[in-house]
């Protein structure tokens, strides 16, 4: 039986049809990217990419040489521009500016991975550290409104390179996406004077049933009403509402959650390929109640016309299966 559920951090409505995974072929895994594949990020290829703007290194090595752990620069294709420059309107194409803010490829690992879970922890720490810094800067700048790090990985998530990397995108608008999360929480709060992650997590936590992992600080869960098979977030239990704001400890903490979280996705579908996104509030606007997050999508093919022509999803696998295969997943620590 389809059943219709509403989401009630974002409002957004999902309609969960287990019958669906009985379709031919129904979560037919993408192939990964072959092994052999070109690799301009690996080290000692700097030369081929944009100079860096930020990088941690080994002690006494230069900027874009070889010694780098991980590595940021600007998209060499960028979606985006950093030159402000004014454009005159055109009938109902109204076009006010440029689409200025940064866009910056930030590479996970001097060597080929494809995953984050195939890191150290204190590799994955440094990614994060490095995702919090660039999204600081950007803030000191006022390089744009909003700016989200985000990941593409694998070819059917929209990924060109196989070589595990992050993106960081800077727009001149608030994406409706946020904004719509940022009203239900501020109008959640406005009217009880309480967080609604923390009402929201404490009924998840409570009911036990889409929880794959709780534990030092963050809730790893398969929300309510997942948009896709395997839709999991990653959400501090008790923590601010940009993820630039994360002190040291938070973000240790975070890199290990990540990391078990990706492994146990990674285990259960291996090369599974997904995108996931940083969920935090606008650099200049408070959203009493809010929190960051992380809002993962497995890319296993769910995502078809009528998803894509009406921004409504249908979802076959409940969250509450998907949560306790994922439970059952092995993780290294
Ligand atoms: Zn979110």
């Amino acid at each position: 039986m389809a059943e219709l559920r509403q989401d009630p951090i974002s409002g957004r409505w999902v309609i969960l049809a287990p019958d669906r995974a009985l379709r031919p072929h129904a979560e037919q895994v993408p192939l990964a990217f072959p092994v052999d594949a070109d690799d301009p990020f690996a080290e000692g290829r700097e030369a081929e990419t944009p100079g860096e703007l930020l990088a941690v290194r080994e002690p006494g090595t230069l900027p874009d040489q070889p010694g780098w752990r991980v590595r940021v620069f600007p998209n060499k294709y960028p979606a985006t521009t950093t030159t402000p420059i004014t454009m005159p309107a055109n009938g109902p194409f109204t076009v006010g500016a440029a689409a200025v803010g940064p866009h910056e490829v930030i590479v996970e690992s001097p060597r080929f991975v494809r995953c984050l879970s195939e890191l150290s922890v204190t590799a994955v720490e440094e990614v994060v550290w490095v995702y919090r810094e660039r999204l600081r800067t950007h803030r000191r700048l006022r390089s744009a409104p909003y700016v989200m790090v985000f990941k593409n990985q694998g070819p059917a998530s929209g990924a060109t390179l196989a070589h595990a990397h992050a993106q960081l995108l800077g727009t001149p608008w608030i994406p409706p996406g946020m904004e719509a999360e940022y009203t239900q929480v501020a109008r959640y709060f406005a009217e009880t004077g309480r967080s609604l992650f923390d009402d929201w997590l404490q009924s998840e936590r409570q009911a036990r049933v889409r929880v794959v992992s709780d534990a030092a600080g963050y809730v790893v869960l398969c929300p309510y009403a997942s948009r896709v098979s395997g839709e999991t977030w990653i959400v501090p239990t008790n923590g601010p509402s940009r993820f630039e704001e994360c002190d040291d400890f938070d973000l240790a903490r975070f890199a290990r959650v990540l990391r078990q979280t990706l492994q146990r996705l990674q285990q259960l579908i291996p090369m599974l390929p997904y995108n996931f996104a940083i969920h935090s509030a606008p650099y200049e606007r408070e959203v009493p109640g809010y929190r960051w997050h992380l809002e993962l999508i497995p890319r296993v093919g769910n995502i078809g016309g009528f998803e894509w022509g009406g921004g409504s999803y249908v979802n076959a696998l409940p969250p509450e299966a998907a949560a306790a295969q994922l439970q059952a997943m092995p993780i290294t620590g």
